[in-house]
């Protein structure tokens, strides 16, 4: 395999990470936004995970001729019409992650259904010699009052993957990588540059 230069469209230092152990073993180079110097207010208007990971990924592709891929993720809580869904992210913004988890876990009480997902969309663009792809993974889950969390990040406290007994926040990243959102659109995506690298 020839080493591909991989720019992950994300402000986000908590997805690099996850990236970089997803990626590890592979014969790429990754970088970040701020590695890369790219800073760009991107307006993420989509209706879907899959339309605001195409947004992103599309724009910063403007910037740079390197592989981009960008991805849009969120929690969407069944009970609750999908909320907050695509505006994960935006969901009580300012406030901590512990402040919107206890909010969440109010807003749920009078439910019995506590069911849930995790949905991550990947971009890819200026892949060479392909065209754009968007790879989409789901990983599903219940809410369950936050325990210990010693890992992991936004909403992982509380979200508990469905043949677990503990929460996402209570698992290394590599255990949480093997059946998240992320990690299975990631297989996804690895599986695609394995079939084309040498096209
Ligand atoms: P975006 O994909 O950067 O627009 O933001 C997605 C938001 O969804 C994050 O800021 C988190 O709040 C939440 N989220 C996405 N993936 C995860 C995850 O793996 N664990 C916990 N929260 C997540």
């Amino acid at each position: 395999m020839k080493k591909l230069h991989i720019v992950i469209a994300t402000g986000n230092q908590n997805k690099v990470r996850e990236y970089k152990e997803l990626f590890e073993g592979y014969p790429f180079e990754i970088t970040s936004l701020k590695d890369e110097g790219i800073s760009v207010d991107i307006d993420e208007n989509g209706t879907s995970f899959k339309e605001n990971a195409y947004i992103k990924a599309s724009t910063i592709a403007k910037y740079t001729s390197k592989i981009v891929i960008a991805d849009d993720s969120g929690l969407s809580i069944h009970a609750l019409d999908n909320f907050p869904g695509i505006r994960s992210a935006r969901f009580m913004e300012g406030s901590s992650y512990e402040e919107k988890n206890k909010v969440i876990i109010e807003k749920l009480q009078p439910f019995l259904d506590k069911s849930a997902h995790f949905t991550c969309a990947i971009a890819v663009c200026n892949y060479p010699n392909q065209q754009d792809q968007i790879f989409e993974g789901i990983c599903l889950g219940n809410i369950v009052e936050p325990i210990s969390s010693l890992h992991g990040f936004g909403y992982d406290p509380i979200f508990q993957p469905v043949g677990y007994d503990e929460t996402f926040g209570m698992m290394e990243d590599a255990k949480k990588n093997m059946i998240s959102h992320r990690g299975r659109a990631s297989k996804q995506l690895l599986e695609f540059i394995e079939k084309t690298m040498n096209d």
